[in-house]
């Protein structure tokens, strides 16, 4: 069964009536390497493995290959007689139809893996890639890797730090709790209906705990938010805009950490934004809360 054959995934999706939805994001891989070296990029073997987004279950076949059991989620139930006989030679393999970001997944995982290592592999929805991103790891699930596929542009912000230009809110929160890698590119022709953009797949290897110890989080985070709400901005104006913070203040805690006052918020690593936070709360016992951030 070649899922990435486009005659025979038309012949397939004809047979069950089944045509694809722009809505979910339905883009399915045509080139058979790419479902193999997504899931050899996974770190599946011995472990559960949470697939987001099926499709038809190219991804999932390879998957199932190696790992000891894989949990698929699907949101489009149209592809369940499709699933049902595209997975139906795997007994480690089972389907769950639901909305990713509706579901529990810490139950999930506790329920469908218990005793396993369990990581996240997917070719994503890009409808909604930054939130599932953001839910995988905000929620501290017990996972070890997030292997993704994602549009290049956003690999390239989740992959990126203070030496690139896409630095920005998602890339820190992404380096506070994991170990970013860009891994391949894969090209708009790979996918039926193809795309109008390039993909590539990065891997996200989840820290045991955050790269940086900060005293209030909430806070850390509250400042980044705030940094690049206004871009254009060099970071001292704008985190004074949003937060009331005096800027001459601000200059004198850039000045002691080496840095340019006029420095710009993506040029800034988690460990910076770590400390400017720790000198603010240290100041000023009060976190920076949405209510208390002036309108920019
Ligand atoms: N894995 C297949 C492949 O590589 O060819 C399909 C990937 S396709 C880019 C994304 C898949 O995610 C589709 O099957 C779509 O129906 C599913 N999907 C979209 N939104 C979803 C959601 N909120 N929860 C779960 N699955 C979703």
């Amino acid at each position: 069964m070649d899922l990435c054959d486009l005659a025979f995934l038309r012949a397939l999706m004809r047979r069950h009536g089944f045509q694809t939805q722009k809505d979910f994001g339905q883009n399915f891989l045509i080139n058979p390497e790419v479902p193999v070296n997504i899931a050899k990029s996974a770190c599946a073997e011995g472990r559960g493995v949470l697939e987001i987004g099926p499709g038809v279950g190219c991804l999932t076949r390879e998957l199932a290959k190696r790992a000891e059991k894989v949990v698929t989620v699907e949101i489009d139930e149209k592809l369940a007689p499709i699933l049902n006989e595209t997975l139906s030679d795997f007994d480690n393999v089972s389907v769950v139809y639901g909305d990713v970001l509706k579901l529990d997944l810490r139950a999930l995982i506790e329920r469908e893996f218990a005793g396993l290592d369990v990581s996240v592999c997917a070719n994503l929805p890009y409808y909604i890639t930054t939130p599932i991103i953001t839910k995988l790891i905000e929620e501290r699930l017990p996972l070890k890797t997030i292997t993704v596929m994602v549009q290049r542009e956003v690999a390239q912000r989740l992959c990126a730090d203070e030496n690139s230009k896409d630095n920005g809110a998602i890339s820190l929160c992404v380096r506070y709790f994991t170990e970013p890698e860009y891994l391949f590119d894969v090209p708009a022709r790979d996918f039926f209906p193809a795309p109008s953009v390039d993909s590539a797949v990065i891997r996200l290897t989840v820290l045991p705990s955050p790269r940086v110890s900060v005293r209030d989080e909430a806070h850390m985070f509250g400042l980044i938010r705030a940094a690049f709400s206004q871009r254009r901005k060099t970071l001292a104006n704008a985190l004074s805009n949003m937060t009331g913070l005096d800027k001459n203040e601000l200059y004198g805690y850039l000045l002691s950490m080496g840095k340019n006052k006029d420095i710009r918020g993506e040029r800034m690593s988690i460990e910076d934004f770590a400390k400017l936070s720790d000198m603010i709360k240290k100041q000023h016992a009060r976190t920076l809360a949405p209510e208390n951030q002036k309108k920019g």
